[in-house]
């Protein structure tokens, strides 16, 4: 069998989606928001039964090496690689080898996850680890099944132990470089090794490691952290940018936290790995940090592909507490809804969790409300909470009215403001009149402008689909698809090869025996086609009564033929103006038989 075919068969897409977005159940298909176009009502529906996918937004459609080429944004070989692992299809080596050529992320996957076992194991089995695994496992609680969860490793205070250990596995010290495992050598520094030949050095040292695995469980980059802190060294410091790592985008456990965060029906946002660490050990966890970078837009839409709920539990200082207003605003924004932890006694989520698991899973459950968490933050220091100073009250204000005036809800927006009255003890009207101000002040967003271009069907494949998607309408619209010319490509390749089969099946048909199969009429490539063509029909039509379907199948028949007649004319009219301005008679008295004899044709 195909190979293609092969993983096809063994891969659900229903499961492939679901381990990138939430699917909900819709009928016989399902639906989620979609992960390619911005959007508030979910448009895009996967297939079970015909194992596609198609957004109604943005028309993006096809099977599952569309999608995965899509989302991971790989080339088709690359595609068809990742996908025969997954499923364990053997690919031919012919075609191994021009992977090998063709894909250079998959080298740099490679080289990480050996350098990850490399570093993991010399912390776990090798003497010079010892220091770092006390350091873990005594000063920060960490236990050794954490530790390999996390597949947490250590290099030791080498310049070159990771490059000699790949070089041996027959990498070039470009190839690792690529990885940003590496630093470019400065000059002919010697680095304590005299004599040395290398154009470049090992970037960790000395630093416990957090390899960084992507959604699918590549390890795409790295994190090390000082194992104490040290005057002038950086705690952390993190893999450069490279073909699979962008900072602005990975997000640290997401690849563990993913089942849970849909199970959960929430996420958990953290500012740091030993966040997320401590959190999973202390068994919460749907839990994910940024990594080596503050929070982004980018990361929140990442999220946004498994829920719409969002809980922070960012640093508990100052810092932390600005970071948290910026985040609120832009996950708002994305449609989340969205909670705030505040942490008691300690200052982030992984001490509280190591220290106290029960303290950290009781400050989840009494997590704020976004707003409530303004209020809360605006009246932190208040003297008495029933009698604002002027000052006070200026401050009060200034914090919670810009959040209040972007709720959208109105009767939510109601309810705060008369708060905000009450606690200010002023009228309401007072309170309103200054949130119209904060609206005006703000961009309005443009209706519909975020959505993508609706999908638009040319009238010949919207015929078509619609015969297709309704077979049992075949017998009475047959001999309409027999007089229509297909110009446009698809469609004229569906309608041979239907008019064909139809042929064969003819007496079948008139007997009575009728029965339609796709899979008997259409292979490969254009079965896929033809099913996207349906799949998108079927939603549109999927309400209406039968005799509405039939109608629609036969006017859309009427209007394409009309056209047809249309370009004949068009396309007589041209030649008829010549013949006459030539002044040959014969000529035109023979094109106006031709063009009259061409009209009957079609009206039959
Ligand atoms: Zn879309």
């Amino acid at each position: 069998m195909d190979e293609i075919e092969e993983i096809k068969r063994r891969l659900d897409i229903v499961d492939l989606i679901s381990s990138y977005l939430t699917l909900k159940k819709a009928g016989a298909n399902y639906r989620a928001l979609c992960p390619f176009h911005k959007e508030h009502t979910p448009s895009f529906m996967v297939s079970k039964e015909k194992q596609i996918f198609k957004c109604f937004g943005c028309s993006l459609g096809g099977d599952v090496f569309a999608f995965i080429m899509q989302m991971e944004n790989l080339t088709f070989p690359e595609a068809l690689k990742l996908l025969a692992d997954k499923t364990g299809v053997k690919l031919q080596r012919r075609k191994q080898a021009d992977l090998k050529i063709s894909s250079v992320k998959n080298k740099l996957y490679q080289i990480n996850l050996l350098a990850a076992k490399l570093y993991h194991k010399i912390l776990t089995q090798h003497s010079l680890g010892k220091k770092p695994l006390v350091y873990l496992t005594a000063k920060r609680q960490l236990k050794d099944q954490t530790i390999s969860e996390f597949m947490l490793g250590y290099a030791p205070k080498s310049w070159d132990l990771i490059l000699k250990k790949l070089q041996e596995k027959g990498f070039s010290q470009e190839e690792i470089a690529a990885t940003g495992l590496l630093v470019r050598k400065e000059g002919d520094g010697y680095y304590g090794v005299k004599g040395n030949t290398w154009t470049y050095y090992d970037r960790f040292r000395d630093r416990i490691i957090f390899p960084i695995f992507d959604a699918l469980g590549n390890v795409v980059g790295f994190s090390a952290r000082t194992i104490e802190d040290e005057k002038d060294v950086p705690k952390y410091v993190n893999s450069a940018d490279s073909p699979i790592f962008h900072k602005s985008r990975i997000l640290y456990g997401l690849n563990l936290a993913k089942s849970y965060i849909k199970k959960n029906g929430f996420v958990i946002l953290v500012e740091g790995q030993m966040d997320v660490i401590g959190s999973w050990q202390a068994r919460v966890k749907n839990i994910v940090a940024s990594s080596g970078t503050s929070l982004t837009e980018e990361h929140l839409s990442v999220l946004k592909r498994y829920t719409q709920n969002l809980i922070l539990a960012l640093d508990a200082d100052s810092a932390g507490i600005e970071a948290t207003k910026k985040v609120i605003d832009a996950a708002l924004l994305l449609g989340f809804s969205v909670k705030v932890t505040k942490l008691a006694g300690f200052k982030d989520p992984g001490e509280a969790a190591i220290n106290s698991p029960s303290n950290w899973i009781e400050a989840l459950k009494k997590s704020l409300a976004a707003i409530d968490w303004f209020f809360d933050l605006a009246l932190t220091n208040v003297k008495d909470k029933d009698n604002l100073t002027i000052s006070e009250k200026k401050t009060f204000a200034k914090i919670v009215l810009e959040p209040i005036s972007k709720i959208q809800n109105p009767i939510e927006k109601a309810h705060y403001a008369s708060q905000v009255a009450e606690i200010l003890q002023v009228k309401e009207e007072v309170v309103s009149a200054t949130l119209e101000k904060y609206n005006s002040q703000q961009p309005q967003p443009v209706a519909g402008a975020e959505e993508a271009k609706k999908s638009d069907l040319g009238l010949e494949e919207y015929f078509l689909g619609l015969v297709l998607a309704f077979p049992k309408f075949l017998p009475q619209v047959i001999s309409k698809i027999q007089t229509i010319n297909f110009n446009d490509e698809l469609p004229s390749q569906i309608a041979k090869q239907l008019l064909t089969w139809y042929n064969i099946n003819r007496k079948n048909l008139e007997r009575g025996s009728f029965k339609f199969d796709l899979n008997q009429v259409f292979k490969g490539q254009l079965l896929d086609k033809v099913n996207l063509l349906i799949f998108d029909l079927e939603e549109q039509f999927q309400e209406k009564e039968d005799e509405e379907i039939l109608q629609e199948i036969i006017q859309v028949s009427f209007r394409l033929r009309q056209s047809q007649r249309e370009d004949l004319k068009k396309e007589y009219a041209l030649k008829i103006a010549q013949a006459e301005k030539a002044g040959d008679r014969t000529k035109l008295k023979s094109l106006i038989a031709e063009f009259q004899n061409a009209l009957s044709e079609k009206e039959k």
